[in-house]
This record gives C-alpha cells, structure tokens and sequence, in this order.
C-alpha cells in the first residue's frame, strides 16, 4: 500500500513552472532515490511534501491523510498531522547554533510536550549511540565535522519518530572524504526499513539502496523504475544524457 501518493502536483513561482504534473507513490519501506539536473524542482518537491511550499494544483496523501487535495489545502489541524508523520534533512544541517546536540535533538519534542522530558532525554542518548555521537552531546554544533553536523541533523529528524524521511542532497555540502559516514548512518536507517526520500548526486548509494529511482527534468518525472534498470537501460534520451554526465 502506498504511504504518500503524489498526484498532479502544480507548482509555479511567478510565470516559472518548477513542477508539471508530478505523479509518483512511494509504499512502506521503499528507499526512492529523486536524481536529475540543478533546477528541475526536486527540492520543490520535497520542500511541497512537508508544506515549506504550497503548491498550485494536485494532490498529497501521506499514509491517509490529505495535506491537500485536487489543490485545496486541509484544515490546519490536518496539515498538522500530516507533517508530524515526515522528517525532513537539509543540505547545509540547519542545526541550532546556540544549542547543543543533546539540545538540538531535543527541543522539538520537547515543545511538542507530549512526552516525559526522561522519554525524550532516553531517545536522545539512544540516537546519539546509534549514530555513534554519545560523547558528543554537550558540544556545540561548531566544533564538529560537516559529517557529524549532518549526522546529527539525521538523529534530530528521528527524534520526532516519522515514519518517512525525506532527505535533500543531504551529503552535498560535505567534503567527499565525509560523506561515507554520513551514507552509512542511511544505509542503515534503510536497513531498519524506514520509509525514504532522498535526493541525491551519490549514484553509487542509489544504486545500492534505492529500490524507486525517479528521473526528474524540467518539472517532471521523466522516468521512474527500479535502479537497476534505471541506471543501466534506461529508457529515455534525457535520462540517458543525464547519466553520461553524472556516472562519467
Ligand atoms: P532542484 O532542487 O532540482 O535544483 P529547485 O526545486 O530548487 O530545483 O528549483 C526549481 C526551479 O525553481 C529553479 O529554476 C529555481 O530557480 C526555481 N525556484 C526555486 N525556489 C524558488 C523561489 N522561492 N522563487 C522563485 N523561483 C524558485
Ligand atoms: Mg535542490
């Protein structure tokens, strides 16, 4: 069963249009790897599905529940709970700087106010060890790698337990000597089945953990299939131009 069904989706920003007729499921525990050129509205996506923009038209159903339908947003109260269900993983980390990890993992929940503080401080310690940062927790965002940054940034999305991560080129700002530990902390959430969305330039981990490749282009999906058949035969000019700049 599909967990988010994109219909239709309509996005323009004055007289641009960045998003023409997006259609794409996503079901339980698929890892779907978002690939094409700079500008053809991947963020645009992304950022529509957890409402940072409100697009034009179509329509966005997360695990049953409309953020909005044939282009007319839901109640506030809906797009509420709609959200509360996606976490989302920037480029450039967007963590606090005034605070510290185990702070920045725990303010959001903490506002929400719909645990203990000792549940909350529990999953903090517990995401920390995971994403092998424990001894990290009382340091300040600026005295670490862009790799634990973003590390960190993974562990803060988790805190609020989504059931879908959505991740936009979340290794793209890093050093390449750091985006293997980065990629290993998704291998793994990938290995726990969490539900993902990722837009990325790293082929070689679509390759390997996707089981959707969508193509984009132009506001659209030009081509969408398993990455195996993606990325070795894929069926349109674009998507093969794409490939010969990228994979070269
Ligand atoms: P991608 O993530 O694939 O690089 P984006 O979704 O960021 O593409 O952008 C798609 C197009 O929309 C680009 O032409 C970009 O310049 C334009 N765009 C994005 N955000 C805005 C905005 N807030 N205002 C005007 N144009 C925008
Ligand atoms: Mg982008």
């Amino acid at each position: 069963m599909a967990i988010i069904e994109i219909h239709n989706l309509k996005k323009s920003f004055g007289p641009l249009e960045v998003l023409k007729n997006i259609t794409f499921n996503v079901n339980k525990n698929d890892v779907v790897a978002v690939i094409g050129p700079s500008g053809s509205g991947k963020s645009t996506m992304l950022r529509s599905l957890v409402h940072l923009e409100e697009v034009n038209g179509g329509t966005i159903c997360v695990a049953g529940d409309y953020l909005v339908k044939d282009g007319v947003y839901s109640k506030p109260q809906e797009i509420k709970k709609v959200n509360s269900k996606m976490g989302m993983v920037f480029q450039h980390f967007d963590l606090f700087p005034h605070l510290t990890v185990k702070e920045n993992l725990e303010l959001a929940p903490r506002l929400t106010k719909r645990e203990s503080v000792t549940a909350i401080q529990q999953r903090s310690a517990e995401l920390l060890a995971k994403i092998g940062l424990s001894d990290k927790a009382t340091v300040y965002p600026s005295k670490l790698s862009g790799g634990q940054k973003q590390r960190v940034a993974i562990a803060r999305a988790l805190m609020m337990n989504p059931e879908i991560l959505l991740f936009d080129e979340p290794t793209s700002a890093l050093d390449p000597e750091l985006t293997g530990e980065v990629l290993e902390v998704m291998k793994d959430l990938a290995k726990e089945h969490m539900t993902m969305i990722v837009v990325t330039h790293e082929m070689g981990f679509a390759q390997e953990v996707a089981n959707q490749a969508v193509f984009m282009d132009g506001g659209e999906i030009v081509e969408a299939g398993h990455p195996s058949e993606l990325f070795t035969n894929p069926k349109h000019d674009r998507t093969r131009a794409f490939l010969n700049r990228t994979l070269k």
